[in-house]
């Protein structure tokens, strides 16, 4: 099975099997594979633990009672998740900013809130522009996107979040 590419960046999605638990997840130069957790050693969705093996289990199979359940527990969760980032890549990162207050893009904090409604800080809303600016690869959906991120950091209107930015 192949899976479209999720374009780099940080994203937030609900846990599938528990939606009011919110899992964060780092994509970089994505091939389809496995998530990473953000951050880095945090642990969301199911896990097997030795306890939960059954007793008197030995060698293959061991082995096949847990890849067993990593085909039909673990893996359908990951996917479910990678669905649910694929699914609007853009509003799941700037659910990441509002959840976390980083950058969806560099994961640095973001202090303003102009920069936290945009779920970007300002070098990396200056590299979207100048990549927009440049006319490079309109046609990549993931350009799009973050222009529109881009478009809504200039408004003026946006109410600061309740922290007031610190
Ligand atoms: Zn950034």
């Amino acid at each position: 099975m192949t899976t479209t590419p999720l374009p780099d960046g940080y994203y937030a999605v609900p846990d599938p099997d528990d939606p009011t638990t919110t899992t964060c997840w780092r994509v970089k130069d994505d091939s389809g594979g496995a998530l990473a957790a953000s951050p880095s050693g945090a642990h969301y969705g199911p896990a097997l633990y030795k306890r939960d093996l059954p007793k008197g289990l030995r060698g293959r199979e061991r082995g096949e009672w847990i890849t067993a359940w990593y085909q039909t527990v673990r893996h359908p969760w990951d996917r479910k998740v990678r669905e649910a980032i694929a699914a609007d890549p853009e509003a799941a990162g700037l659910r990441f900013a509002e959840y976390t207050h980083h950058c969806c893009r560099c994961n640095q904090p973001l202090t303003v809130p102009a920069s936290q409604a945009a779920g970007l800080g300002p070098d990396c809303v200056e590299i979207v522009r100048a990549k927009a600016a440049r006319g490079a690869v309109l046609a990549d959906s993931a350009t799009a996107r973050q222009r529109a991120i881009v478009d809504r950091a200039t408004r003026t209107d946006l109410v600061p979040a309740p922290n007031g930015g610190a």
